[in-house]
C-alpha cells in the first residue's frame, strides 16, 4: 500500500542537523510549512514547492547573539542586516550595563551609553515603552533584554564618579523590578567604565538580588582579573535567589594567567551558572579607553567627535602628526571610538573551545567604522577556523573537529535556554530558520605578537 505524500512549503533535504544542545550533527530532511517546522527525519516521501538539496551542508537552529549592542538598532534598522545575515534570529541587547531603557537623561549620554547612540536616541523612559518601540518595528529577530547597572545609576545619581546612596539604590531596585515584571531578562553591569568603577561590589549585590539573569562586563580585564572574576560570581551567587542566573565574563588576559582564569571559571562553574562570551577576532573595541593607551598596543581610531578626519588613523600616527605623546593625542581625541589590537589568535580559540563559551558579536551598530565583529562573529570568521580544523582531522583520519560550529551554537540555544530567552520578553518578530554552509576556506590567519587573548571586551 502507497501512503499518500506529505506536503511543506520547504524541504530540505539531506542536512547535517545540529540541534543546539552540542550534540554530533546527524543527517536529516527538514520540512517548513507556514514558517515552521513540521517534520524532520527523513522525508524522502514528503512534496514541497522549493526543495533543498543541502548536499551535507550544516543546518542549524538560528543562532542567538547573546552579546550585543542593538538596542536602538532594532527599532532603527528592523531589518536588522548584519545579524540576519549571519544566521542570526534572536538578540541579546542591554550588555556591559547599558540599555536604552529605562532612561531618563538629562544631558547627553555618557561614556560608553554614547555607544548605543546621541541623546535623542533615548526615548524610553520605562521599559514597557521600550517593549512598545520594539513590537511597533516588528525587527526581524527576536530580542532579548538586559537592564544596564550604568543606565539606572546615571537615572538617579547626579555624578557617576562616586558610589550609590541607599536612596539611589532603592531607586535604582524599583526601576529595574519594573523591568523584569515587563520581560527584561535581567541585569548587565560594565565595572571596567568610569561610569561605574565606583560602585562597590554591594551595590551591584543589592540590584542582583531583585533575582535574575547577570552579565557583567568585569571590572577589569588585567593584572587583578581573578579579583574581578570573584566579584562578577559573588554578584552571580547572590542574584541566584531570586532567579536565574548566569555570570557572563567577557575577557582580555595575560597570557601567563590564561590557565587560572579557565581554572577559576572550572571551579565556579562546580557552585553556580557560568557562562562567557567570546568572538573569533583578535582585536577588541569600544569607546578609546585612556587607561589602554600606554604605547604598547596599536589602538584604530574610529570615531572622534572634535577630529572626525582622524577615523581610521592609528593614534600612535595622529601623535606623530600632531608632535604630541599619544596619550595626549587621545585625549585630544575624546569622545572617540577605537578598536584595539590586543588579542592572541591562538587564545581566541582556546577559549573559543571551552564549554562555558558562547559566541556573542559585541557590535557596535552605531560606529561609523565598525569592528567587523558586527557582520561576521558568528559566521565569516567561523569558516576558516572550520576548515583548518577539518583539515587538521582529516589528516589524522580522525572525526571532523568541528567545535568552531557547535560553539556558535552553543550561542544561547543549549546553554540558556532559548525558550526563557524568549518567551518572556515578549518582544519578539518573525522567526527563521538558517543553512550555513559547510566551509570551503582553509584560510588560517596566524597569531599575532600580542599576548593578550579575550573574549569580549565591550
Ligand atoms: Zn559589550
Amino acid at each position: 500500500m502507497h501512503s499518500h505524500p506529505e506536503a511543506a512549503d520547504t524541504l530540505i533535504i539531506g542536512a547535517q542537523l545540529y540541534d543546539g544542545t552540542g550534540a554530533p550533527p546527524v543527517e536529516r530532511d527538514v520540512a517548513i510549512r507556514d514558517g515552521r517546522i513540521v517534520a524532520i527525519g527523513n522525508l524522502s516521501n514528503w512534496l514541497a514547492e522549493d526543495v533543498m538539496e543541502a548536499e551535507g551542508r550544516a543546518l542549524a537552529p538560528g543562532f542567538i547573539d547573546v552579546h550585543t549592542h542593538d538596542d536602538t538598532h532594532v527599532s532603527r534598522s528592523p531589518q536588522m542586516l548584519p545579524k540576519i545575515t549571519q544566521g542570526v534570529t534572536t538578540v541579546i541587547v542591554g550588555n556591559c550595563g547599558i540599555s536604552a531603557s529605562p532612561v531618563a537623561l538629562k544631558g547627553d549620554p555618557p561614556d560608553p551609553m554614547n555607544l548605543l547612540g546621541e541623546r535623542d536616541a533615548f526615548q524610553y523612559p520605562t521599559f514597557a515603552d521600550y517593549v512598545k518601540a520594539v513590537n511597533a518595528a516588528r525587527p526581524s529577530v527576536n530580542v532579548g533584554a538586559l537592564i544596564g547597572h550604568t543606565a539606572l545609576r546615571n537615572n538617579h545619581m547626579d555624578r557617576l564618579d562616586r558610589a550609590a546612596t541607599p536612596q539611589e539604590i532603592e531607586g535604582m531596585r524599583a526601576q529595574l523590578e519594573e523591568a523584569l515584571a515587563n520581560g527584561a531578562l535581567g541585569l548587565s553591569s560594565g565595572l571596567a567604565y568610569g561610569s561605574a568603577f565606583a560602585a562597590p561590589t554591594e551595590e551591584v549585590m543589592a540590584l542582583a538580588a531583585a533575582g535574575a539573569l547577570y552579565t557583567t562586563h568585569m571590572r577589569t580585564e588585567f593584572d587583578a582579573i581573578l579579583d574581578a572574576m570573584d566579584e562578577a560570581f559573588r554578584v552571580g551567587r547572590h542574584a541566584r535567589d531570586g532567579g536565574d542566573l548566569a555570570s557572563e565574563m567577557r575577557g582580555a588576559v595575560e597570557l601567563g594567567t590564561q590557565r587560572e582564569v579557565l581554572k577559576s571559571i572550572e571551579g565556579a562553574r562546580r557552585m553556580q551558572p557560568i557562562g562567557c562570551d567570546c568572538y573569533l577576532y583578535n582585536r577588541s573595541s569600544s569607546t578609546l579607553d585612556l587607561k589602554q593607551v600606554t604605547g604598547d598596543i596599536d589602538i584604530t581610531v574610529t570615531w572622534s567627535e572634535p577630529h572626525p578626519e582622524m577615523a581610521g588613523k592609528l593614534v600612535k600616527d595622529i601623535a606623530a602628526e600632531w608632535g604630541v605623546t599619544q596619550q595626549e593625542a587621545a585625549q585630544r581625541l575624546q569622545p572617540a571610538g577605537a578598536v584595539y589590537h590586543n588579542m592572541s589568535e591562538d587564545d581566541v580559540r582556546r577559549i573559543l573551545s571551552h564549554p562555558a563559551t558562547m559566541v556573542g558579536s559585541d557590535g557596535l551598530p552605531n560606529d561609523p567604522l565598525p569592528h567587523p565583529r558586527l557582520w561576521g562573529a558568528l559566521s565569516a570568521r567561523a569558516r576558516p577556523l572550520c576548515a583548518g580544523r577539518r583539515f587538521a582531522a582529516a589528516r589524522r583520519g580522525g572525526a571532523q573537529d568541528d567545535e568552531p560550529v557547535r560553539a556558535t551554537l552553543r550561542s544561547g540555544a543549549a546553554r540558556r535556554g532559548a525558550h526563557r530567552l524568549i518567551t518572556p520578553t515578549s518582544c519578539c518578530s518573525t522567526r527563521r530558520k538558517c543553512a550555513t554552509r559547510r566551509p570551503s576556506s582553509s584560510r588560517n590567519r596566524p597569531p599575532t605578537a600580542s599576548t593578550r587573548f579575550g573574549s569580549t571586551a565591550c
